[in-house]
């Protein structure tokens, strides 16, 4: 049999309605034309992201009404604990209420004013909260990330060439720690391979500085070293994550995406001292070591969600999902990232309308048309996303202008994608009408989430 069907069948329904193109145009407007300022009940199809918003498994409830909510060492965390250290391998474990927090603790207890972080690419909080700190997030994704068009396997590769350059040109007491995401977010949910993470500890082992993953998806990047790395092929996606984060010496995580669970995150080491100046932040900011700002009841269904994510069918159709609709938009000449990544198709803005340029924020006109057209919800990733400015104030544009249509896990079928793929193309064939935007208020950190836009 050729046809991969979803590993599950749907027990409990949620429904969703389409309002009427008008009240869609108005929808918008009260939003100032961001999405991120809509009512979730006026979208249709909710691409925005998958974080936090799929859906959970039978075992998941279950397990959930097994929360012991005690204080301090209740059963739900020493699940929790005994999974991640499975998985991980790594001593010590931080409970938090998401990835961002575990961040946050890592930023501010670690990284000086002036510090450099290296990563394959940073994402967007994960850079926040290193600038907040006064550092420097240092993007050093390997030439082939940037070629949108390019299909080579592992495009959330770093660039070693370049990871050996800034450790020489800044010295190791300048990078407390460099961080490697997989996917790689922010470049298009690129995997990175088993081979790169090996290489990088190689070329960080000399110089004594830490590898931090940010592992928020790793077992869709254990997936992808499965299918693609030819040592790996007969490894469970287990003992590919394991083998992962030997190479390791923290993790931060956010159990939104790959520990199937709407809610949670870590943060992991191995290093004693890392670990108590990390739990008394921790205690101050996120709660008690043994729940971490988390409900027992969401420690239980995180640990069985980790698990989960880790099974090989799943794994097998969550990609083919993704891979059905980036299939049938390259069958249209609609330009998106190629190869298809694990959590997202993502449309390159810059090719679907080269006539506007990256400071008028292609990405968002394609987000607005399609929601207007469709009722579907995307995300910038691009100049919006990841602004950035010069000494004299002045906006640098990002390399990319991606569109991001993320897949939350275990929520939509096929004929949702079916869709989707209709109302892209309707607005591929009148993209001339698509107009650019200028920004008309924003904040200092994150500003895509809350900014304002008017057309221009
Ligand atoms: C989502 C995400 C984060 C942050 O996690 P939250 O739970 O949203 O705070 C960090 N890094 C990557 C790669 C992510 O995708």
């Amino acid at each position: 049999m050729k046809t991969i069907i979803e590993p599950f069948r749907i027990k409990s329904t949620e429904p969703i309605k389409l309002i009427s193109k008008e009240e869609r145009i108005k929808a918008l407007e009260k939003a100032h034309n961001n999405v991120f300022l809509l009512d979730a009940q006026d979208c249709c199809i909710d691409l925005l992201t998958d974080s936090g918003t799929g859906c959970m498994s039978t075992a998941q409830w279950a397990a959930m009404m097994l929360g012991d909510e005690s204080y301090a060492g209740s059963n739900s965390w020493k699940k929790f604990e005994k999974t991640v250290k499975d998985i991980t391998g790594i001593k010590h474990v931080l409970p938090t209420h998401q990835g961002r927090a575990a961040e946050a603790i890592l930023a501010q207890t670690i990284i000086k004013k002036g510090d450099i972080i290296p990563n394959n690419s940073h994402f967007d909080t994960t850079r926040a909260n290193i600038e907040y700190v006064g550092g420097v997030a240092l993007n050093l994704l390997c030439d082939d990330g940037l070629d949108t068009s390019s299909e080579s396997l592992f495009k959330g590769n770093m660039n070693l060439d370049k990871l050996k350059d800034c450790i020489k040109e800044h010295g190791k007491e300048k990078i407390p720690f460099c961080m490697i995401t997989v996917t790689n977010n922010t470049g298009g949910g690129q995997p990175v391979s088993m081979e790169n993470i090996r290489d990088i500890k190689e070329i960080l082992k000399k110089y004594d500085i830490p590898l931090i993953i940010d592992a928020c998806r790793f077992a869709e990047n254990a997936y992808f070293i499965h299918e693609r790395e030819e040592v790996c092929k007969d490894k469970s996606l287990l003992e590919i994550a394991r083998e992962m984060f030997s190479y390791a010496d923290g993790a931060t995580m956010s159990c939104k995406k790959d520990g199937l669970a709407n809610i949670g995150g870590f943060l992991i080491c191995n290093d004693d001292q890392w670990a108590e100046v990390f739990k008394n932040l921790l205690i101050l900011r996120e709660g008690f070591p043994t729940y971490g700002g988390l409900a027992g009841r969401d420690l239980e269904a995180i640990a069985v969600g980790l698990m989960e994510a880790l099974e090989l069918d799943y794994q097998v159709y969550r990609h083919a999902t993704v891979t059905y609709l980036s299939d049938r938009l390259i069958e249209r000449g609609i330009p998106i990232v190629r190869p298809a990544g694990g959590h997202a198709v993502f449309l390159d803005a810059k090719q679907f309308l080269p006539n506007i340029s990256p400071l008028q924020y292609p990405g968002i006109g394609i987000i607005n048309a399609i929601y207007i057209e469709g009722g579907i919800r995307g995300v910038e990733l691009g100049s919006v996303m990841f602004g950035k400015f010069d000494e004299n104030g002045n906006e640098i544009p990002s390399s990319l202008e991606l569109v991001r249509l993320a897949f939350p896990r275990r929520v939509y079928t096929q004929s949702h994608f079916d869709y989707v793929v209709e109302v892209i193309e309707s607005v591929w064939k009148k993209k001339d009408q698509i107009p650019g935007y200028r920004i008309t208020y924003q904040p200092e950190f994150l500003r895509h989430f809350s900014c304002h836009f008017e057309t221009v």
